[in-house]
C-alpha cells in the first residue's frame, strides 16, 4: 500500500514559490484522481486500519489518500475525489478550523510572500529564508514557536502578519465535508514541533485537540498525522493511547505500522504521481533525499557569512 498526502490546491503555481512544492494545481489533482480510479484501489484509512487490526493483507495496487492542515481550497479536493469517486481522508489543524488560528509556518509563508524582494535577497532568497526560520523553530520549545518566527522576522527587516495567507476551512465546513463522506483526521492543535512539546503541552496537541474536534463534530476522530512528520517515542505513545492510527511522513521507517504509517508528499504530475506509486520508489525517494540533504549542507557551509550579525542561519 501506498499513503500520499497533499497540502493545497491552487489556480496555478507561481514561479520561484518557495511553498509551490506544497500546492498541486485542479486539474493536475483532477488528472491524478482519474489515473487512481481507473488503475488503482484507494481506501479509506478506515478500511486500512481494518486490514492492520485483523491483518488482514491489503489488496494489491492498495493507496491512500490525504490533505493535511485543513485549508479551505481542499473543498475543491473533495468535489474532485467525489466526482471520481474517491475516500480519502482530511487532517486539521484543530484550533485552525475551531478559533480561527494561525501556526507559524503559515504566518512565515504569509512574510514572505508579502517581503520586497530585496529584503529577501539579503537573506539569500525565499527559499533559504523559509529553510533557516524553520530549523530555527523547529529546534525551539514548542511554546517559543511563534515567538521565535516573530523575532527572525523583526531582526531581517520582515513584514509579520497574523492573518493566514491560506485560509482554513471553518468548523461548518469541515462538518459538511465529513457529512459527504471525508474522514475528518487530527492534525495537533496548532501544529508545533511534538517532540519540543512539555508533556502537558503534549497531551493538549494530541488528545485536547481530539476531544475538541469531536465534541465539534459530534463524532470520534480516529486518526492523527503528526505535523511536519515529527515524532519520537512520547509523542507515538500519546498518539497510541488516543487515536488508532499515527499518519507519519517518508521518515517512517516501516510502510505500515499503525502508528508510524508511511506516506509520501506526491509532485503534480501523473508521471510524479506514478513514480510515487511505483514498488521502488521508498529507496528512491531516501537516496534522493540524502543527496539534497548533503548538498544542502555543502551549500551551507560555503556561503556562511564571516559576521554573524544578524544572520536567521546563525
Ligand atoms: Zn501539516
Amino acid at each position: 500500500m501506498r499513503a500520499l498526502y497533499y497540502h493545497r490546491v491552487v489556480d496555478r503555481r507561481a514561479a520561484g514559490d518557495a511553498y509551490g512544492a506544497t500546492a498541486i494545481t485542479a486539474a493536475e489533482l483532477d488528472a491524478h484522481a482519474a489515473e487512481l480510479a481507473r488503475n488503482w484501489r484507494v481506501l479509506s484509512l478506515a478500511e486500512v486500519d481494518d486490514h492492520l487490526a485483523s491483518s488482514r493483507p491489503l489488496p494489491a495496487r492498495a493507496v491512500h489518500l490525504s490533505f493535511d492542515d485543513g485549508y479551505r481550497d481542499n473543498l475543491r479536493a473533495a468535489e474532485i475525489f467525489e466526482s471520481h469517486g474517491l475516500p480519502w481522508t482530511l487532517f486539521v489543524v484543530a484550533d485552525a478550523v475551531l478559533d480561527g488560528f494561525v501556526p507559524w509556518y503559515v504566518r512565515l509563508a504569509g512574510a514572505l510572500s508579502d517581503a520586497p524582494p530585496e529584503a529577501l535577497a539579503a537573506h539569500g532568497g525565499a527559499a533559504r529564508f523559509k529553510e533557516a526560520a524553520k530549523r530555527a523553530v523547529m529546534a525551539a520549545p514548542a511554546d517559543r514557536h511563534l515567538a521565535v518566527l516573530a523575532d527572525l522576522l523583526h531582526a531581517a527587516g520582515l513584514p509579520h502578519h497574523t492573518e493566514a495567507l491560506w485560509p482554513f476551512l471553518s468548523v461548518d465546513e469541515v462538518d459538511d465535508l465529513r457529512r459527504r463522506g471525508v474522514e475528518i483526521g487530527n492534525h495537533s492543535a496548532t501544529h508545533p514541533n511534538l517532540t519540543r512539546c512539555s508533556p502537558a503541552e503534549l497531551d493538549q496537541e494530541v488528545a485536547g485537540s481530539q476531544a475538541r474536534l469531536e465534541a465539534a463534530l459530534g463524532r470520534p476522530v480516529r486518526f492523527f498525522a503528526y505535523p511536519d512528520g515529527r515524532f519520537d517515542r512520547s509523542v507515538v505513545t500519546a498518539v497510541g493511547r488516543t487515536h488508532d492510527i499515527g499518519a507519519a511522513t517518508w521518515t517512517a521507517s516501516h510502510p505500515l505500522a499503525p502508528l508510524r504509517l508511511r506516506r509520501f508528499p506526491v509532485g503534480p504530475g501523473v508521471g510524479d504521481l506514478l513514480d510515487v506509486l511505483s514498488p521502488r520508489y521508498p529507496a528512491r525517494y531516501r537516496a534522493r533525499r540524502a543527496k539534497w540533504e548533503l548538498r544542502r549542507q555543502v551549500r551551507r557551509v560555503a556561503t556562511r557569512p564571516r559576521s554573524h550579525g544578524q544572520h536567521v542561519a546563525g
